[in-house]
């Protein structure tokens, strides 16, 4: 059985119930590594405690998502800092920009973005970018705060022009089983031609569902256990073997996140 890793997801989020039995069942699939992203400062301690409970299986990443950029706190950079300061091996996520919301701002969600960036770099943590919709204004923050040497776009549903731009800079580039979807072929056709040294695997579980013909757990939420069939599926379209795409994004993870 391959042994798989999943890039981003949410373990922390409440739609997936307890964690002990979410823990066995990813196990039971061959999972061996969950890179848990939070969302925004109330979910930090409930993303600590998992990387304490499975340490090993569960790396954290500490963030705010573009979402909940308005409910970042006064003091939140420094609270963030002190985090990833107590664990070493903790990246920064989940971060970024979206505009297929109206709110919060723009404007919000770049100063909150640009901070996570600038905290990435100075701390040289690897950072989970979330973009949607705001390629522009990602490219416009990167010319005030560049990224770290590395970064992950997650769920990545952008052009290989895009793309192709933001490899030199040192992105890496998830695939999630919502582009599994026969209208989101474009996807598909893109990672077939991004360089296999930066191509990932992920779940972003509880959300992002996969078309249900990859759901091994019934819905209405996507459950982390659905991870190797999202990755037999990404292995088809790239000619390869599942042992051998599980193999390549468990390397290509480590070197991220290294
Ligand atoms: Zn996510």
């Amino acid at each position: 059985m391959p042994y798989w890793t999943d890039s981003h997801c949410h373990l922390q989020d409440a739609l997936l119930g307890d964690s002990e039995t979410l823990i066995e069942a990813m196990k039971s699939v061959g999972i061996t590594t969950a890179v848990v992203n939070a969302t925004g400062e109330e979910d930090w301690a409930a993303v600590e405690d998992l990387a304490k409970r499975y340490h090993g299986l569960v790396l954290p990443a500490f963030g705010i998502h573009p979402w909940q950029a308005h409910t970042a706190s006064p003091g939140w950079q420094a609270r963030l800092r002190c985090l990833l300061e107590t664990y070493p091996h903790a990246s920064v996520g989940e971060c970024g920009l979206d505009l297929w919301v109206d709110e919060p701002s723009l404007e919000i969600q770049r100063g909150v973005f640009r901070d996570q960036l600038e905290l990435a770099s100075a701390l040289a943590r690897p950072v989970t970018i979330h973009c949607l919709k705001a390629w522009v204004a990602l490219f416009e923050v990167f010319a005030e705060s560049p990224p770290p040497s590395r970064f992950l776009m997650h769920s990545y549903g952008g052009s290989i022009e895009i793309a192709r731009r933001l490899i030199p800079l040192g992105a890496y580039f998830s695939f999630s089983g919502h582009f599994l979807h026969p209208r989101k072929a474009a996807v598909l056709e893109v990672f077939r031609q991004l360089p296999r040294d930066r191509i990932l695997l992920e779940t972003d579980a509880p959300s992002m569902l996969p078309p249900a013909e990859f759901l091994r757990y019934p819905g209405p939420c996507n459950h982390p256990a659905n991870l190797p069939a999202i990755g037999e599926a990404l292995a088809s379209a790239l000619g390869m073997s599942a042992e051998d795409l599980a193999t390549m994004t468990r390397e290509n993870s480590q070197r991220f996140l290294a």
